[in-house]
Formats: C-alpha cells, sequence, structure tokens
C-alpha cells in the first residue's frame, strides 16, 4: 500500500499494522526552525517510509529523507548547496522512558495522543543531519563576496580609519 500524498499525522501503530508505505515531497519552507537555520528555504525535501512491526513488536519505520539544501559557506557568507541524505531507523515509543528500551539502532520518536506530526519529525531529522560549517568546494566561493567578507572578518580597521576630529584639528592648525 503506497500513499503518494504525506500524511499531516500518522497512527505508527497501525501504519505498521498494516505495513504501509508512504513517500512524497515536503516544502522545506513548512519548517520554520529549519527555514531559521537555511540561506534560503526554497526547494523540497523527498520522504520515505516503510512502517511494520518487529519481532519484539515494537511499531518500527524505516526508510529515507533526501534534501538539497543552501547554507551560508563560512568562507565567503554567500549561499552553498549541501545534499542530505538521511537513512532512517524510528522506533515510536510512548514517552522518554519508553524510548530509553529501544536498542540503538532505532531512532526514539514519541508520539502523542498515539500519533506523530509528520512535519515535525522530519524538520527534526534534518536538523540534526545540518553540517555545522559548510564551504563552498576548493575555488568556488563568490570572489567578490569573498573579498568583501575577509575583509571586514580580520579588520583592526579603527587604525585605518582618520579620526575625525584629528582632521579637524589639523584644519586649524593649518588656518593659524
Ligand atoms: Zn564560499
Amino acid at each position: 500500500m503506497l500513499n503518494d500524498t504525506l500524511p499531516k499525522y500518522f497512527d505508527p501503530r497501525k501504519n505498521a499494522a498494516h505495513e504501509v508505505t508512504i513517500e512524497g515531497r515536503m516544502l522545506l519552507s513548512v519548517f520554520p526552525e529549519l527555514s531559521a537555520a537555511l540561506a534560503s528555504n526554497e526547494g523540497d525535501a523527498f520522504v520515505h517510509l516503510s512502517f511494520r512491526v518487529d519481532e519484539d513488536r515494537r511499531y518500527i519505520a524505516t526508510g529515507s529523507i533526501k534534501s538539497t539544501v543552501q547554507v551560508e559557506c563560512q568562507r565567503c557568507l554567500e549561499p552553498t548547496s549541501v545534499e542530505l541524505e538521511i537513512d532512517l531507523s524510528i522506533g515510536f515509543v510512548y514517552d522518554e522512558d519508553h524510548a530509553k528500551n529501544l536498542p540503538g539502532d532505532y531512532d526514539p520518536v514519541v508520539m502523542t495522543d498515539g500519533e506523530v506530526v509528520l512535519a515535525d519529525m522530519v524538520e527534526q531529522e534534518l536538523l540534526l543531519a545540518l553540517p555545522i560549517v559548510a564551504y563552498h568546494p576548493e575555488s568556488g566561493c563568490n570572489p567578490v563576496a569573498l573579498k568583501y567578507a575577509s575583509s571586514t572578518d580580520d579588520a583592526p580597521d579603527d587604525e585605518i580609519k582618520p579620526n575625525p576630529f584629528s582632521i579637524l584639528a589639523d584644519l586649524k592648525v593649518k588656518k593659524n
């Protein structure tokens, strides 16, 4: 059973019992926290999830999230794209205590009233996968932006700028 439209909410127990597979695209602009961390929230993420009940009767989902996101290059401060490909292996749990009993190969996702908000789950996975720092590939930086970025970065420019009062003082001296 394949749904090509992603649901807003889902019941992991029901999906696992019916071995449901869902897949589709979500716009990056629906993720507020992620959007704030990106240079641009244009684009989307492709989500694929297959649900089942495992041998220990856990409700689980395996699948992937794929997306190309724009983040700020730390060298020239212009956007650079980063490809994210996240493998998912999720165990759905009732609470934090229940999560502690999950084997290490599952990431816990806590259900609220038996349901999970798909966008919240996908957003958390994308945030965790974002690189802490990103750069354009070698020599891929925007040269103009690079010059600007480096000149503002390490500039003890107090010494370079003439002090307006000292100019005034000079003028006064010359007048006299
Ligand atoms: Zn760059």
